[in-house]
């Protein structure tokens, strides 16, 4: 098979050697002409030794790689690629499991598949490219999914409309649409929107943060900000808590925050409010045993990290202030530019600005169907942190 070829510049073959997937543009010496965004080229050394196989991306992230090793690209290569993300989904319970059936089965370049996203919703696959190499080969990769997992009936591509995270273009790929699906996460029922919902409809990534908040809430009162669709605050009216208030901006999430609280059988004990989380903490003079912080990613880029951190701080701030003495923060960030480092330098800022007696109980990180490659470290973009507030 012949293929396109990019050559590194001199010394730039180190981070491959050290096995981070990608290419950045600054280390591209020269490449054949005529190669297409998505095609797959073959990186070489400037000497032009073979060094990998990569997805041509054109951004500054230049490549991403999909092979170390000399191999033929066949619809073998990814299958293998899929049955290997799977085994390892089987290996941490989470196929066939009664009690869960919505998880992450691909985590890009955490499974070897750089730019690929597939979540699980029952019978369900949502794939989400983030990159252009996967985006060309979809309705392949869709199929050969089928094979690999025949439990799955139905494959939905989710793609980020260009300048609008909240925009998705949205295309079945396979079997009959089904926008609407109810998933079963640790024993708990939620319904998801796939099509319309953030990301791939669910933030999958919180489940087993979620499973150690039902640990804390028997008689609380728990306040869940940026609630979505109440992933945290069905968790904790399932463990007893004595009253759940769920805060959110979003249209969308309010309704199904509704039905999903309303499948636990509590919504007695449940508020929600479509507020803005800032100035709810401002305007309230009740305190809460347990506190919620899952903003979006507030920095997006390198350039918005001040901002960031200050909103991070602000935030954290107004929490521990509206907090009981005796009571748990759980306070998290999904920018995967703010490192776990940076956050909690920036959540002890905010402890110190307040002066209470803060004690860390815990880390926390995405759940295990999310893991991130030892050479990747930019995989990691989860983190956060469980703090007591002592009496
Ligand atoms: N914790 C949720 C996921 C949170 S995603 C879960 O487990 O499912 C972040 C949410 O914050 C989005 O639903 C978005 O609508 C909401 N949001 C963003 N800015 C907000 C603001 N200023 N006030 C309230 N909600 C906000």
């Amino acid at each position: 098979m012949t293929m396109p070829r990019i050559q590194l510049v001199r010394g730039r073959e180190k981070s491959i050697h050290r096995r981070h997937p990608w290419i950045f543009s600054g280390s591209v010496a020269k490449m054949d002409q005529g190669i297409t965004e998505g095609d797959i080229a073959e990186i070489t050394d400037f000497s032009g030794h073979f060094l990998a196989y990569a997805f041509y991306e054109g951004g500054s992230i230049a490549a991403k790689i999909i092979s170390f090793e000399k191999t033929e690209i066949t619809s073998e290569f990814w299958q293998k690629k899929l049955k290997n993300a799977l085994e390892y989904r089987e290996r941490i319970g989470l196929i066939n499991n009664p009690n869960t059936n919505v998880f992450r089965l691909c985590h890009g370049e955490g499974d070897n598949l750089p730019g690929l996203i597939i979540d699980v919703y029952d019978d369900i696959a949502v794939i989400q490219p983030h990159a252009k190499g996967i985006k060309v080969r979809e309705q392949q990769l869709a199929e050969l999914l089928c094979v690999t997992f025949p439990k799955i009936k139905a494959v939905l591509s989710k793609s980020t409309a260009s300048g609008n995270k909240e925009n998705h273009d949205v295309k079945w790929l396979l079997g009959t649409p089904k926008p609407l699906v109810q998933v079963c996460e640790n024993g708990i029922l939620f319904m998801v929107d796939v099509e319309k919902g953030q990301k791939t409809g669910f933030f999958i990534d919180q489940r087993q943060n979620r499973l150690k908040l039902a640990q804390y809430s028997k008689d609380k009162d728990v306040l869940n900000t940026f609630s979505y669709t109440g992933g945290f605050s069905c968790y904790a009216l399932t463990s007893g808590a004595k009253s759940v208030t769920s805060i959110d901006l979003g249209n969308n999430a309010m309704s199904l925050l509704d039905q999903n609280v309303s499948l636990t059988g509590f919504s007695q004990q449940h508020t929600s409010l479509q507020k803005d989380v800032f100035e709810f903490f401002q305007t309230i003079n009740s305190c809460f045993d347990i506190i919620i912080l899952d903003p979006p990613a507030f920095a997006k880029h390198n350039s918005a990290k001040h901002n960031a951190i200050q909103a991070y701080k602000r935030l954290n701030t107004l929490a521990l202030e509206k907090l009981n003495p005796g009571g748990f923060l759980f306070t998290f960030s999904c920018s995967q530019v703010i490192t776990p480092d940076l956050f909690e330098g920036t959540v002890t800022s905010a402890a110190i600005e307040t002066g209470f007696d803060i004690r860390m109980v815990e880390r926390l990180f995405q759940s295990p169907d999310h893991p991130w490659n030892i050479y990747h470290p930019e995989g990691l973009y989860l983190k956060g942190l469980l703090l007591y507030k002592a009496n």
